[in-house]
C-alpha cells in the first residue's frame, strides 16, 4: 500500500523559525538562553494536542517525547533528534521568512536588503530546486533551517504517525536540544530518560545526504618560555617568546593541512589563538582529521616545527599539549551498520538518490554516539546555514519527513 502524506512540514517550519532561539557561547547557564525554552514549549503543545501525552521539557531546555509502538514485534527503539537553537554567527531575531514559488533558476534577491543575493553561480544546489518552493529570509537576519527544518521535519513525521495508525514501527522517541551551535547540545541529555538504542540526527544539507562520519579533533597548547632581559642590555641575552611563536607559525605547511587548502577527507593543522610577552607566549591549535592515525601525524609535524625553530632559541623552553575534543563517530556507527543500511533504504524509498558525505566538523551525534547512542546524520535540507542567505526548500524538508516515516517502517520490517 503506498504511503499518502498530507504535510505540515512548510507550514511549521514558518512559524518555527520567526521564535529567536539563538544561542550565547559566553553564557554559563544551560540552556544559554532562556528563549530558547519558547520554541521547546511551542513544540510541547503541539505534541500534546496531536496526542504525544509525554511530551515535556525539562529545565535544561530538552523536549522528550515518545511515540508508542503499534507492533507485535520487538523492534529496537529508534530516536529522531534536531536541535533548536540557531547560530550566534548571525542574528535570529525577527526572522521573516520569504517563499519563492516554483523556482524558475538564476539569483535571487533578498527583499529587506538587495546586497543579499543568493546567487546561481556561488550555490550549485540550486539547480537541483527548479520547480521547487524556496524559502529564503529577508535578507536581515539568517533563516534557521539550521536545525528548524529537522524539528519540523520530526513534527510533521510524528503527525504523520499519529494519523497513520496502519503504519507500523516500533516505539519512537523524539529529542529536541538546546545549544548545539555552542557545542554544549548534549551536555545535560538524559540517555537512561530517553532510552533509545539508536538514533538519527536531521540536520544534513542537501537531499538524500547521510552522514556517518565526522572529524576526530584534538586541542593542541604550546608554552614558550622564552629569556628575558633589558632590551638595552639584552645583546646576546634575550630569546624572545613572541618572536619563537610568530617563527612556528610562520612554518606552518601553506599547502595542504590548513583549512584554506583542505577539502574532503584531508585533515588540519588550524592555529585559533596567539597571546604572549616577552618572556611566555602560547600557540592554541585545533588538530583535524578522519583517522587516529593522520591526528598523530599532524601532531607529530607540529611538534617537530616546535623542536626545529627552539634549535635556534638554546636557552628557551617548551610545552606542548594535546587534549582530545572529539572523536569520528564512524568508528562506532560501524559496529552497527544496520543504522546507516536502513537510513539509505528509506532515503531510497522516499524517492531520492542516496549519498554518503563525510562531516568536516562535529554535530551532536557524533557525541550521542560515543556516550552510547550510535547516531548518523540526515539530510535537512538545509543550505548556506549561519548566514542571511540561508534557504531550504518544501520539496526537500517533505523528502526528508518521507525519509524518517519510510526508516521507521524499515526497522520495523527487519525487526
Ligand atoms: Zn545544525
Amino acid at each position: 500500500m503506498p504511503l499518502t502524506f498530507t504535510h505540515t512540514v512548510t507550514e511549521r517550519f514558518l512559524r518555527y523559525v520567526t521564535i529567536d532561539t539563538q544561542s550565547d557561547p559566553e553564557s554559563p547557564t544551560s540552556p544559554s538562553t532562556e528563549k530558547q525554552k519558547d520554541l521547546g514549549r511551542v513544540l510541547v503543545t503541539e505534541l500534546r494536542e496531536m496526542g504525544v501525552e509525554d511530551a515535556h521539557l525539562d529545565d535544561y531546555g530538552y523536549v522528550y517525547a515518545t511515540i508508542p509502538s503499534n507492533t507485535d514485534k520487538k523492534v529496537p527503539v529508534i530516536c529522531f533528534c534536531s536541535h533548536m537553537d540557531t547560530s550566534p554567527d548571525c542574528s535570529g531575531k525577527d526572522v521573516k521568512p520569504q517563499v519563492v514559488k516554483n523556482y524558475r533558476g538564476g539569483d535571487i534577491t533578498l527583499s529587506a536588503d538587495p546586497t543579499q543575493v543568493i546567487r546561481f553561480a556561488e550555490h550549485p544546489a540550486l539547480k537541483n530546486q527548479i520547480g521547487n518552493d524556496i524559502v529564503t529570509t529577508d535578507g536581515t537576519t539568517l533563516l534557521g533551517a539550521d536545525n528548524k527544518a529537522g524539528v519540523a521535519e520530526i513534527m510533521d513525521a510524528a503527525h504523520f504517525f499519529i494519523n497513520n495508525p496502519d503504519v507500523k514501527h516500533g516505539t519512537i522517541k523524539i529529542l529536541f536540544t538546546p545549544d548545539e551551535e555552542i557545542g554544549r547540545g548534549v551536555d545535560n541529555v538524559d540517555l537512561k530518560k530517553l532510552g533509545a538504542d539508536f538514533g538519527y540526527t536531521m540536520d544534513g544539507e542537501s537531499a538524500g545526504s547521510v552522514e556517518d562520519e565526522t572529524f576526530s579533533a584534538d586541542g593542541a597548547t604550546i608554552t614558550i618560555t622564552g629569556v628575558s632581559a633589558h632590551p638595552g642590555y639584552a645583546k646576546g641575552k634575550m630569546e624572545h617568546a613572541i618572536k619563537i611563536a610568530a617563527a612556528i607559525v610562520e612554518r606552518l605547511p601553506r599547502e595542504g593541512c590548513s583549512p584554506e587548502t583542505t577539502s574532503g577527507k584531508q585533515g588540519f593543522l588550524h592555529p585559533i589563538g596567539i597571546s604572549g610577552a616577552l618572556e611566555q607566549a602560547t600557540l592554541s591549535f585545533i588538530v583535524r582529521d578522519f583517522t587516529e592515525e593522520g591526528l598523530k601525524e599532524k601532531e607529530t609535524l607540529l611538534e617537530g616545527i616546535v623542536k626545529d625553530v627552539m634549535k635556534d632559541y638554546p636557552r628557551s623552553t617548551y610545552k606542548f599539549e594535546v587534549r582530545e575534543q572529539y572523536r569520528n563517530m564512524k568508528q562506532v556507527i560501524d559496529r552497527h551498520p544496520h543504522i546507516l543500511e536502513y537510513a539509505i533504504e528509506a532515503i531510497r524509498r522516499a524517492g531520492l538518490r542516496p549519498m554518503r558525505t563525510a562531516i568536516r566538523g562535529g554535530t551532536d551525534g557524533s557525541r550521542l554516539s560515543f556516550m552510547g547512542l550510535p547516531c548518523p546524520n540526515i539530510f535537512a535540507g538545509e543550505h548556506a546555514f549561519h548566514s542571511r542567505l540561508e534557504w531550504v526548500s518544501r520539496q526537500d524538508m517533505e523528502k526528508a519527513v518521507q525519509t524518517i516515516v519510510h526508516l521507521a517502517m524499515i526497522w520495523e520490517e527487519r525487526a
